[in-house]
């Protein structure tokens, strides 16, 4: 249906929203078709906006928007899709909802819960003319039901991963043998870190991409005046149908799984495919739920169980995250929240330094990760764990431009999932709630990991020199600045023991090297 309100006017009983992360081919909504049924699928100024987007993120959900209604309209609903021209005329959602409600006579208004609580208080208090009333949904994607997070998980408590995921584990009868976890052990983690080999590098698949136009969506964001940054190119990589997302499940399967648990921690520059490596790169179709979690474990499920040359310490390295992971950072953002996103527990303030925007630093791992960011709107967890986000919490960078700046710049960067793995995970602004310590790092742990320090300017094994890995100086320096924070945190008492073992003139230059870097942090 177009929006031209010239049209003959047709009346419907009950409007339907469909958000843009909401594209569930599956959902029960869609099994009866209903011609008193009027989907709406929507963009919105307001979406584009509450954050400043990598242009691609904008694009591909607009695009993946665009299909959808299209298969939805093809399947036999009434589907009202909005463009940002037709939609620019209101000031923000529910504005579009109560104009449309009175243009269509509906006398219902449905939506599915959104996983996002600024939306979810937007469409809670929506405020209906009397004789419409709203009804609210559950999306039907992930495995946990929203009603049993409470039992897994309390607010401003710490709960444990590995807990949360055993239990989901046992709940869903996921690799188990019996009530014993398949292979004896719960977790391979430790088989999951190796760097990655010559041969690896070389075995490394060429992705599947795929190549959606964005000439038509970047033109629109022009006229509306809509402020976005990053590398758009003319043809997106990224899945927008749930065909083009199974197809990228299988490719997984068969040519990343053989090798995702033990190089998910490795990073490279030394091929072109660095960006992709053995990851799946299915975030972006799970976040908008053109596929399920339970989909994409039983794919691996199956895939693994007809081809014994598969480990299972690769395969329980993947489910650990969709099952585990995926599932835990929701538990935790929606028993916390609205709190959650204002936790600064190192009380950090300094703003991004501009290389931010531009990837545009002397520091070989960080101008890698993020210049990788801004052309892909991708990078893979430990490039965001361990390279930026380590390096924004030793620099004390400020944890609502940091929350906003992973928010902004990721294809699958939506609120729910990351900001208890920015402001939780990689900050530890919330004093623990998540991790058990800090993912805190000097220069080691990446020369460990990856090769960038091989082509950098600066090196590891210096401390104080010109040319020493920043790094080194400012991990000791956070350590110093919040020892009464971290002192007495156990798996970390190895690094407060050499903390204390430096004599007194030691340690005061490593700080003074760390007090320079932080007063020049636009210069490195
Ligand atoms: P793979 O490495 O192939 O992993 C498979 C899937 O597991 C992912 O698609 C994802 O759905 C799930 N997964 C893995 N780790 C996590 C995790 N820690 N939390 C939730 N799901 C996980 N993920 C997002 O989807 N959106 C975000 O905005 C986001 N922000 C992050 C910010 C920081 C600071 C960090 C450290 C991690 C963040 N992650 C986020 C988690 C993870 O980095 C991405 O899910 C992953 O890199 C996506 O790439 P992939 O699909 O190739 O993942
Ligand atoms: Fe990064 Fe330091 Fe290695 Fe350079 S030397 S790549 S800054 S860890």
């Amino acid at each position: 249906m177009t929006s031209n309100s010239d049209a003959p006017q047709k009346h419907f009983k009950r409007l339907r929203l469909v958000l843009g992360d909401q594209l569930n081919a599956r959902h029960s909504w869609y099994s009866k078709k209903d011609d008193q049924t009027l989907y709406l699928i929507a963009e919105l100024k307001q979406e584009c906006s509450y954050v400043k987007h990598h242009a691609q993120k904008i694009c591909a959900f607009f695009i993946a928007m665009a299909h959808f209604s299209k298969a939805l309209s093809n399947a036999g609903h009434e589907v009202l899709y909005l463009s940002l021209d037709d939609s620019s005329a209101y000031e923000n959602l529910p504005e579009l909802i109560q104009s449309l409600m009175k243009r269509f006579e509906c006398s219902v208004f449905e939506y599915q819960r959104p996983d996002e609580y600024r939306l979810l208080a937007q469409l809670r208090e929506l405020k209906l003319h009397s004789g419409q009333a709203s009804k609210e949904y559950d999306t039907e994607h992930f495995l946990l039901p929203y009603d049993d997070i409470p039992n897994y998980f309390k607010e401003g408590r710490h709960v444990r991963m590995e807990s949360f995921y055993r239990k989901m584990r046992k709940r869903f009868d996921i690799l188990m043998q019996g009530d014993q976890p398949a292979g004896e052990r719960w977790n391979f983690d430790a088989d999951n870190r190796n760097k990655l080999s010559k041969e690896a590098i070389e075995d490394i698949p060429q992705p599947l991409v795929f190549s959606h136009p964005s000439k038509e969506v970047e033109a629109r964001l022009k006229r509306h005046n809509v402020i976005s940054f990053g590398n758009l190119p003319e043809e997106l990589p990224w899945p927008c149908t749930r065909q083009e997302a199974l197809s990228l499940l299988s490719f997984f399967c068969q040519h990343c799984l053989l090798h995702f648990g033990r190089y998910q921690d490795a990073m490279t520059s030394q091929t072109p495919h660095a960006w992709s490596l053995y990851h799946s790169r299915l975030s972006f179709a799970l976040n908008t739920k053109m596929i399920s979690p339970k989909q994409v474990i039983d794919a691996v499920l199956e895939h693994y169980a007809a081809h014994p040359e598969l480990e299972l310490a690769q395969v329980e390295g993947f489910v650990r995250q969709i099952l585990g992971w995926r599932e835990y950072v929701r538990g935790m953002y929606w028993s916390n929240m609205p709190s959650y996103a204002e936790h600064n527990y190192f009380e950090a303030s300094r703003p991004l330094p501009e290389w931010f925007w531009s990837g545009e630093t002397n520091m070989h791992c960080l101008q890698q990760s993020i210049q990788q960011s801004l052309v892909y709107a991708y990078a893979h967890h430990i490039q965001r764990l361990m390279v930026i986000g380590n390096f924004a919490m030793l620099a004390g960078l400020d944890p609502d431009a940091v929350d906003q700046w992973y928010l902004g710049i990721y294809i699958d960067a939506i609120e729910w999932v990351e900001l208890p793995n920015t402001r939780g995970m990689s900050q530890f602004a919330d004093g623990g709630m998540i991790a058990t310590k800090p993912y805190a790092a000097s220069g080691n742990y990446i020369q460990k990991m990856s090769d960038y320090c091989l082509e950098c300017d600066y090196s590891t094994k210096h401390k104080l020199e010109d040319n020493a890995c920043p790094l080194n100086s400012l991990y000791w320096d956070f350590l110093y600045r919040h020892q009464d924070k971290l002192g007495n945190n156990p798996r970390l008492s190895f690094a407060y023991r050499n903390l204390d073992k430096m004599t007194d003139s030691q340690r005061e230059a490593l700080l003074a090297k760390a007090r320079q870097i932080l007063e020049n942090l636009d210069q490195l």
